[in-house]
């Protein structure tokens, strides 16, 4: 018989983590269960939230949290889909738009593509929001249209449902408010459930490094991508991770209908060099860690052929006509909504950009309307900030360094300075920083 609620005491457990001691599986189902049922107070799991953040957990323990988590609720089972079901998780950047690309690239390279995504929160965007502003495309999908349209077409991209990952949400709002955020298991636990409950077998992870990151230090980064791929390697998924360059915002669009512009382009093989490789690096990744190629150059030429020629684009309009997006904004950009506004940020004093911070930028866009300071926000989906220069690149004095999008300037000064001063300008040459930073394997 499986212990109760009742037969184990939330005190000790929370006495055995404070002291240092290692949970059992079942330890752990009787806290995330009774938590997720109301039958463990707030206070108690506040209190073992804090000895987790100082104790930590061994890999056992966090390999169970994250399974119990990822079963709080319904998951998605991909099982009886033709194909393999890979994902992608990125732990969140700026004008970072490599999922819309990436979706439509894996089904056409004969990937199964089954996408929950979220919404932007802080300086860092959300797929959710950005693909919303395709004018009637709905990302409200029940599971069964969910499914159907994915065995139907290889790809569909939808909102994280309210049933599923229950404990992922509970336990998130109580790490914000009693500083047990960064913890890496609690961290690792939070994203793998997520990912396990979405059903792929194969999940490539994006870990951003640098000002723009969740986590800035490369340390940092490196701990989590280890720890990511370990924690899902055991839990039975195919695994491998990418640590990529944050420090200055990928490509040159940040702001949702900007992105989704950005993302076609690259869908036509005619966007910004950055945004392409690191969409065909981590299609890379899959293709390998999936068993569809065994070798990385030949994963990349085929991934860059299939954008070049449009294979991955009649993916993305299939994409769009599944799911009631106007299909039109492929030829036609102007039909995405479009910010009635454009303010210069002219160049102080001519040199080389010697870095654009990226934090800064996500924070400047954030603030014109193209993310959310709370969950409630209501973002605008024509704002935000299209960058003219990046690192490395020359500038002369009063020449443009980026273009505000703008609707509503209450704003305006504020983040008119903030992208202003993300950018560094000096005078010797500077060469920008590699975009792969690492690969960590298995
Ligand atoms: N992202 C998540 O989804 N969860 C965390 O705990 C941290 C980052
Ligand atoms: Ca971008």
């Amino acid at each position: 018989m499986r212990p109760t609620i009742r037969d184990m005491k939330t005190v000790d457990l929370i006495r055995k983590k404070r002291d240092g001691g290692t949970l059992t599986r079942e330890e752990i189902e009787s806290w995330i269960t009774g938590y997720v049922r109301g039958e463990i107070p707030d206070y108690q799991v506040s209190a073992l939230l804090m000895a987790v953040f100082f104790r930590g957990m061994t890999d056992d323990e966090t390999a169970s949290l994250t399974d119990v988590m990822a079963h709080s609720g319904t998951t998605l089972d991909l099982s009886g889909l033709v194909g393999i079901p890979v994902d992608k998780h990125s732990t969140g950047g700026v004008g970072d738009t490599t999922t819309l690309v990436l979706i439509p690239l894996l089904a056409a390279a004969g990937l199964t593509v089954a996408k929950l995504s979220g919404r932007s929160l802080g300086h860092t965007g959300g797929t959710i929001d950005k693909i919303e502003s395709i004018p009637g495309f709905r990302t409200d999908l029940s599971r069964e249209e969910f499914l159907r349209l994915v065995g139907r077409s290889g790809l569909a991209l939808a909102d994280h449902t309210a049933d599923m990952v229950p404990a992922d949400r509970l336990l998130y709002e109580l790490r914000d408010v009693t500083a047990t955020v960064d913890s890496l298991p609690l961290i690792v636990g939070s994203i793998m459930s997520k990912k396990i409950a979405g059903g792929a077998r194969a999940i490539v992870l994006d870990v951003k490094t640098g000002a723009g990151a969740f986590l800035p230090h490369l340390e940092d980064s490196r701990r989590l991508a280890q720890a990511l791929v370990k924690i899902g390697t055991r839990l039975g998924r195919r695994m491998s991770a990418l640590i990529t360059d944050m420090s200055q915002p990928l490509g040159l669009m940040v702001g949702n209908a900007l992105e989704v512009r950005e993302a076609i382009d690259t869908l036509k093989g005619q966007g910004p060099e950055d945004l392409e490789t690191l969409c065909c690096e981590l299609g890379a990744e899959l293709l390998l860690t999936s068993g569809r190629e065994t070798d990385r150059g030949r994963a990349l030429s085929f991934l860059r052929r299939l954008l070049r020629e449009g294979e991955a684009l009649g993916k993305f309009v299939v994409l769009l006509r599944n799911q009631g997006g106007d299909t039109a904004v492929i030829e036609d950009p102007s039909r995405l909504p479009r910010a009635q506004m454009h303010v210069d940020v002219p160049a102080p004093r001519s040199g080389t950009i010697a870095s654009l911070d990226a934090l800064s930028i996500g924070r400047g866009a954030s603030l014109l309307g193209a993310g959310r300071f709370t969950k409630t926000d209501r973002i605008d989906p024509a704002v935000g900030v299209e960058l003219r220069k990046k690192v490395g690149h020359r500038v002369a004095r009063d020449e443009s360094l980026a273009v505000l999008h703008v609707n509503d300037p209450a704003n305006l000064d504020q983040a008119k300075r903030m992208v202003e001063g993300a950018f560094a300008i000096g005078d010797t040459a500077v060469t920008p920083p590699p975009l792969i930073v690492e690969r960590v394997g298995p």
